[in-house]
């Protein structure tokens, strides 16, 4: 039994945007057996991500209310997966940053949304297609070291 014991919490984690990224980061926690809240402001990608999330909803992030209807100041790590639409991406970013959100973590479509992203304080920023050829020069590197 583990009462009174330090009892391992729970990360909680949202995912904001349910394109290919953030579709695969959803799928990956729940995989991995982490509960994790999908949104999306579109029925369809909300619909398709359904069964792999704990929640899945609906809902505008740049809309503050819409942020609080979410629960979302009870999350500890909130992954902004908006992709196309630099102006949402940052004003969601925005918004969780002065919700006290601890951990924001964000898809950057290219330079200047990063230098922006930056000023606001994001945690975390990525730029999957320029992160994702690095691991691959360094498991290309790894295959010769072990061949
Ligand atoms: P990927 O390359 O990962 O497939 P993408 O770069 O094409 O994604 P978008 O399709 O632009 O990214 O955005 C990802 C998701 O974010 C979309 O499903 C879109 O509906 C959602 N989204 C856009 N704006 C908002 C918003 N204001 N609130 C919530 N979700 C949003």
């Amino acid at each position: 039994g583990s009462h009174g014991m330090g009892r391992i919490k729970n990360k909680q984690f949202a995912v904001i945007g349910l394109g290919r990224f953030g579709g695969s980061i959803v799928k990956e926690l729940h995989r991995m057996g982490h509960e994790v809240l999908a949104v999306d402001i579109n029925e369809e990608k909300v619909n398709a991500y359904a069964s792999y999330a704990t929640h899945a909803v609906i809902a505008n992030a740049t809309e503050e209310n819409e942020l609080l209807s979410l629960g979302i100041r009870n999350f500890e790590y909130v992954i902004v997966a908006i992709g196309a639409n630099i102006q949402a991406s940052t004003l969601t970013t925005l918004l969780l940053k002065e919700l006290d959100i601890p951990n924001i973590w964000v898809k950057a479509q290219n330079y200047y949304h990063h230098k922006v992203l930056e000023k606001i304080g994001a945690d975390r920023i990525i730029h999957p297609e320029k992160d994702m050829g690095v691991k691959i020069a360094q498991s290309l590197s790894d295959e010769n070291v072990l061949s």
